[in-house]
């Protein structure tokens, strides 16, 4: 808390906000700031650890019958702080992480040059989690389970839908001069959920905390496994086809362009990391992150109407608690009992 008008006024900092968005966004981080206090903490933490525990082996079981298993990486993550006063600093949040199962081990320097000898100079602490996992070609990874899916008779229309109404014994779903008619659909429609979710009678506290990547093929180095650079926030993945260094918060709207500022800076932060990387071509991203206020999903069916189970709001972590969210959407849809107490993620809290 502390912190926060500091990096929102230094340009070197990995928080970026769009003053004229201000207005918009302020009732959200509002909201978003109380749920900053400890005990709130506490408590998002543990509602999170029951989505992404286990998420290696979730994903593993998820792809099993797929070829989208050959995607999947288990290894560890490091952390990279530039010294032993930024580790300490990162005590409390190593530590709950602890509780939830995540274990750390403290690297000193030189466990980080043997294990990679590229790395700049700019880090000499390491917080190693093992047991994590990453995947090295998302897009692949999705279209591949989605070929399992209607391997296995699923169907797949791909529209924009304009409305979702409740009708007799289920639910119309409306696109552009088309309607289909459901017994039961999943809302899951990323920081776009909002509107469909209103039409329902909810209103859900969603805002897009815009993030970033870099894609760079062809390069000289590659990480042994993925880094959170903690300074710049920078996560650096190894993929099948290059490295991805993705990070950043930006409040700016779902309308705003790409801001060449925050692509800047990755592309700073990397050398950063790897004084020596080159590469020969480079893709830019932005995605929206969707966040809610108290940073935990709305998963669960809706209590206006039963035929409707929500499924987002995974803000920085939608890939990893992919497996686990879906088989929950997937056991309430068919009505099969789930062990999970499922109250933090009740949909309507926000109404
Ligand atoms: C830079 C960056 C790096 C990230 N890195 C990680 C990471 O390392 N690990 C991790 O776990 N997560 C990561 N995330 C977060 C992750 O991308 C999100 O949590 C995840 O994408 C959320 O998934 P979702 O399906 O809820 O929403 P989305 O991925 O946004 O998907 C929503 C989908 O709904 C569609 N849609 C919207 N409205 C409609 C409509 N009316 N009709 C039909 N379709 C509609 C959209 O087109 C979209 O395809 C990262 C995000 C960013 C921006």
């Amino acid at each position: 808390m502390a912190k926060l008008p500091g990096m929102i006024l230094d340009p070197q900092s990995p928080l970026f906000l769009k003053w004229g968005y201000l207005p918009r966004a302020l009732p959200w981080l509002s909201q978003f700031i109380r749920n900053g206090e400890e005990s709130k903490v506490r408590h998002i933490a543990a509602g999170l650890a029951t989505l992404i525990g286990d998420s290696v082996e979730q994903h593993k079981a998820l792809a099993t019958t797929s070829s989208a298993a050959g995607f999947i990486s288990a290894g560890d993550y490091t952390y990279l702080y530039q010294n032993q006063a930024a580790f300490d600093n990162d005590a409390w949040g190593l530590a709950l992480r602890q509780e939830h199962g995540s274990d750390n081990t403290r690297l000193s320097r030189s466990d980080l040059i043997e294990r990679d000898p590229n790395l700049a100079d700019r880090y000499a602490v390491g917080g190693l989690f093992s047991d994590h996992g990453w995947i090295q070609n998302p897009g692949r990874y999705l279209a591949a389970l989605c070929d399992d899916f209607l391997a296995n008779d699923g169907e797949f229309w791909q529209t924009e839908v304009q409305d979702i109404i409740p009708a007799e014994n289920g639910i119309e779903v409306q696109s552009q001069g088309e309607s289909r008619r459901y017994d039961k659909i999943i809302l899951s429609t990323g920081v776009w959920s909002t509107q469909l979710a209103e039409r329902l009678g909810h209103k859900v506290a969603l805002e897009s905390e815009r993030g970033y990547h870099l894609h760079l093929r062809g390069t000289n180095i590659t990480p042994p496994n993925p880094y959170m650079c903690t300074d710049a926030k920078m996560a650096v993945t190894p993929m099948d086809d290059g490295v991805r260094c993705a990070g950043l918060v930006e409040f700016a709207g779902l309308k705003a362009g790409s801001n060449p500022k925050a692509t800047d800076m990755l592309e700073r932060s990397i050398k950063k990391l790897y004084p020596n990387i080159r590469w020969q071509e480079v893709d830019y991203w932005l995605g929206h992150r969707p966040s809610t206020t108290d940073s935990l999903p709305l998963l669960g069916h809706s209590p206006r109407n039963r035929q409707v189970v929500f499924a987002f709001g995974l803000h920085h972590i939608g890939l990893t608690a992919g497996p686990k969210t879906g088989g929950i959407a997937a056991d309430l849809i068919m009505g099969r009992p789930r062990s999970e107490d499922l109250t933090p993620y009740r949909v309507g809290r926000f109404d």
